[in-house]
């Protein structure tokens, strides 16, 4: 067990030796035919939250855990050692589409999408990415225009996680866009209600066990209640207070991928033999190995501490995009170093380590790039 372990409460490691045991025993044998077919399993939603797992840091009137930020890392880095796919599909329901909702939602919303949630009976998407629009989500293009009661909604969204069996998806949409970026909304749009379609399931390099989609709003008429916030133009604010959470938690997500592989390249480089003896004696392979260990106990490190601060209320918007670009750039080492361990065998379906790999390719692109991070940064720097 990492040292680190040791500076868990005794809530936080019986937490852990729980999701340990959950994903060693519930989602590894899961994760080939989700891998294989490219579907999600229904199954980790339900089992979850039969589990309580799906909300560890929602409050427990809520139905959640009502534990900390670290509580929530841990349940994602022990998902993400497992299998990337199906925690980046937890994710984008347990943090982006379902944290719009608690941190600024209506009781009602709460109840009617949040609740749901969180016993994995629903399963949430969140909506921001265009077919045009990416990174500058100040240019998004989907429009919603206010008619009695209702919104009309029309516009794209690209790459969204869960965007195919989702229930819902939270769909970021402009009611004024004269006010670039302060004039986005976070909308609430069901499963069902015409005019929303799943265009396109896509077809990824990795990450196969989370299923992504292209979704169209065509004259989608949307209550008003389902506004999140009760007011127009605040969903700026909610963006940014959604993101910042997540780009925490996405430092327990590369953590996740640099174990796993950290845990698959050790067993490997023991048993194979070359020259005589096992390639972890030559200096080279045991050095790589070494830093890999040193590297992921900094990254845990620093999520950890940010995580802390997170809690007790601190502004971390420069730490937390930190952490994102941190975890993300170094875990690209991690799984190279991995896969060069692994030879050619590496190279081989049939070895687990090349899917860390290319799942973990993802990881510096989703969430805000690396170069957004740097951005971020610099601004929180004043340069
Ligand atoms: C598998 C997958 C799942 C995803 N899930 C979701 C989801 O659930 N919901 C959602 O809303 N989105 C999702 N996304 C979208 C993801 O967040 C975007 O891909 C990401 O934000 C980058 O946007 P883009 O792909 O349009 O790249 P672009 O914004 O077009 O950027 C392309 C390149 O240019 C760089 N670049 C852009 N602007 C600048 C600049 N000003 N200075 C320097 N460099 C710049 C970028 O860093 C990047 O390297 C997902 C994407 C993938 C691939």
């Amino acid at each position: 067990m990492a040292a680190q372990y040791h500076e868990l409460t005794e809530e936080q490691r019986i937490f852990l030796e729980m999701m340990t045991d959950f994903a060693d025993k519930e989602v590894a044998p899961l994760v080939e035919q989700a891998e294989r077919t490219g579907q999600t399993p229904r199954r980790l939603f339900t089992r979850m939250g039969e589990m309580g797992f799906l909300g560890p840091r929602y409050p427990e009137e809520l139905g959640g855990g009502g534990g900390d930020k670290i509580t929530e890392c841990i349940m994602v880095e022990q998902l993400g050692r497992v299998c990337a796919g199906m925690c980046g599909a937890v994710v984008a329901h347990s943090g982006l589409g379902t944290m719009p909702i608690y941190l600024h939602g209506s009781e009602e919303q709460k109840e009617r999408f949040l609740k749901p949630a969180i016993r994995g009976e629903k399963i949430a998407a969140f909506g921001l990415t265009e077919p045009n629009v990416g990174s500058d989500v100040a240019s998004i293009q989907t429009r919603a225009v206010r008619d009695g009661d209702n919104y009309v909604i029309n516009g794209a969204k690209m790459f969204i996680t869960n965007g195919p069996i989702c229930d819902y998806v939270i769909v970021a949409a402009y009611t004024q866009p004269e006010k670039r970026g302060l004039g986005i909304n976070l909308f609430i749009v069901e499963k069902g209600t015409p005019g929303f379609t799943v265009s396109k399931k896509l077809e990824k390099v990795g990450n196969h066990a989370a299923e992504t989609g292209e979704l169209t709003f065509e004259d989608c008429v949307v209550p008003a209640a389902n506004l999140i916030g009760g007011r127009e133009c605040g969903g700026f604010q909610q963006l940014e207070d959604t993101l910042l959470s997540g780009r925490i938690t996405y430092g327990a997500r590369c953590l996740g991928t640099a174990q796993a592989s950290y845990d698959l390249t050790v067993a490997y480089a023991k048993q194979r033999v070359q020259f005589g003896k096992p390639i972890i004696k030559f200096q080279v392979n045991s050095f790589r190995l070494a830093e890999m260990a040193m590297y992921i106990d900094i990254m845990r490190s620093y999520l950890w501490r940010v995580a802390r601060l997170y809690d007790a209320g601190v502004n971390v918007k420069k730490e937390s995009s930190m952490v994102k670009l941190f975890c993300s750039e170094i875990l690209q080492k991690l799984t190279g170093d991995a896969m060069q361990i692994h030879g050619g065998y590496g190279y081989m379906s049939e070895y687990a380590i090349q899917r860390h790999w290319r799942d973990g390719r993802l990881f510096t692109v989703t969430e805000g790039t690396s170069e957004v991070q740097h951005m971020v940064i610099a601004r929180q720097l004043g340069f």
